[in-house]
């Protein structure tokens, strides 16, 4: 019996024994194709030997400092490495432990300078409904992520939320997707003045919304608006690149296919690829000036920040992705998996969208085609196709909610960046085969 708390305590895990690049093997000698990266985590498959080297070096040379007491060679390499690549205005790095630290250390940050800045009464949060920024209390504060803030409500702070950019789902009929991102954006300012301009501390966002509704992107000039909006009005914006950022969606940082930078951004799963916890805030001049101008002490910290073992496994991530030229290959295959999924599951019946950029892919599933109604939530539709898949040997990622946090069904691919042409048609046949085996006749009976 295990002692472990799992995510479901009325179920047992099979134990995963290897990994080497897209393959996972379990105990029971079953082996699995990675293709969402655990949870857009593993970009470049599993084991890769350069980054299992960097990380022995690091073991032996210095295997952990205070960060009060002393910096380390691999943190200050990888700080210079991220900054080297950062969206303009980003002049420094804090380095945590993972996405939500990664989010809590933003919005401190973004508080900080406020008050350093002689501007106290910036204390408002504005993230968007159907978005996730993680589960610590703080980072949950700001997810809009229904099933994950239910229980912990009365812990949570007041964040205000506006509508998502979602296109799929909200824009009207016969809508432009520029007038609807327009529309969208003006949310954003709605709420601003709403609140009170000078309350107003930071827009939140996920440049590419990932689990929450499945590998959305906004619509055209959304968020140059958002930006605009924030500068109109003195607001930080944080961009949660945690999923989608570090080369998924075929560029360094998403936002670069926006065109836009933001005043700080946090990074996490594909910045270590899951060889060792770690995430990061990229800071912008604007809030470190801020407080190195002041106070000069950064009010905030973890004891594993900085950590030299995960700055070593995250250099040695990046520099496999620049010297073997990886984000070219996620274009490259990213768009022949969506041409793939498209010709042999885009007109399943009740595939509604697949959308995404990059190697990151979401599937959102309906009940019916025609008014793309989803299907009832208690049947959990993305469950079945996720077993599904298990049973075929390939890993999914699923998920619930994906319209309004209730309703609404799909499936996520991020497989590794190094994925090959055979691997594409490897996980579009098993994933064929399990919506079949999952979408059966009586399921569309029964929606
Ligand atoms: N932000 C986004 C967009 C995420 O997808 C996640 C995790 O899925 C987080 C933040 C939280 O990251 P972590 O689970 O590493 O704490």
């Amino acid at each position: 019996m295990s002692r472990l708390v799992h995510r479901n305590l009325k179920r047992s895990y099979p134990l995963a024994v290897s990994g080497a690049g897209l393959e996972l093997r379990a105990g029971d000698q079953r082996s699995y194709l990675d293709a969402c990266g655990g949870a857009a985590v593993s970009c470049l498959g599993h084991g890769h030997p350069h980054v299992i080297a960097a990380m022995e070096r690091q073991l032996r040379s210095v295997d952990y400092v205070h960060t009060s007491f002393f910096s380390t060679e691999a943190a200050e390499r990888l700080a210079d490495h991220l900054v080297a690549r950062a969206p303009k205005g980003i002049t420094h790095v804090s380095l945590v432990s993972g996405g939500s630290e990664a989010m809590e250390t933003a919005l401190k940050l973004a508080r900080q300078a406020a008050v350093e800045r002689g501007e106290a009464g910036r204390e408002i949060v504005i993230s968007r409904r159907q978005s996730y920024h993680g589960n610590t209390l703080g980072a949950l504060s700001v997810s809009g992520n229904v099933n994950r803030r239910q229980l912990y409500a009365p812990l949570l702070f007041p964040a205000r939320f506006i509508g998502p950019c979602f296109a799929f789902r909200y824009a009207e009929p016969g809508e432009s997707l520029e007038a609807y991102g327009a529309r969208a954006a003006a949310e954003l300012e709605a709420a601003i003045l709403e609140a009170g301009p000078d309350s107003v501390l930071a827009f939140v966002a996920e440049t590419v919304v990932g689990a929450t509704s499945g590998a959305v992107a906004a619509a055209p000039g959304y968020f140059r608006r958002a930006r605009e909006i924030c500068d109109r009005h003195g607001v930080l914006l944080i961009l949660d690149e945690v999923m989608c950022g570090m080369g998924r969606t075929g560029t360094l940082h998403a936002c670069e296919q926006e065109g836009i930078a933001p005043d700080l951004m946090t990074i996490a799963k594909g910045l270590g690829a899951g060889a060792a916890p770690i995430g990061a805030v990229l800071v912008g001049a604007r809030v470190h000036d801020a407080i190195a101008g002041g106070s000069g002490i950064y009010q905030h910290g973890f004891t594993y920040m900085g950590h030299p073992l995960a700055a070593a496994a995250a250099l040695a991530v990046q520099e496999v992705i620049e010297r073997e030229d990886l984000i070219a290959n996620v274009t490259r295959r990213g768009a022949e998996l969506a041409a793939l999924l498209d010709e042999r599951i885009g007109s399943h019946r009740h595939v509604g969208d697949i959308r995404g950029r990059g190697l990151f892919i979401g599937i959102e599933f309906v009940a019916d085609r025609q008014t793309m109604a989803p299907f009832a939530p208690a049947m959990k539709v993305n469950r079945l196709v996720q077993d599904a898949a298990m049973a075929e040997g390939l890993m999914v990622y699923a998920m619930s909610g994906t319209i309004d946090g209730v309703s609404g069904d799909h499936v996520m691919l991020a497989p590794p960046f190094t994925i090959d042409g055979a691997a594409v048609e490897a996980i579009v046949e098993r994933l064929t085969r399990a919506v079949a085996a999952a979408m059966t006749p009586e399921l569309a009976r029964s929606a």
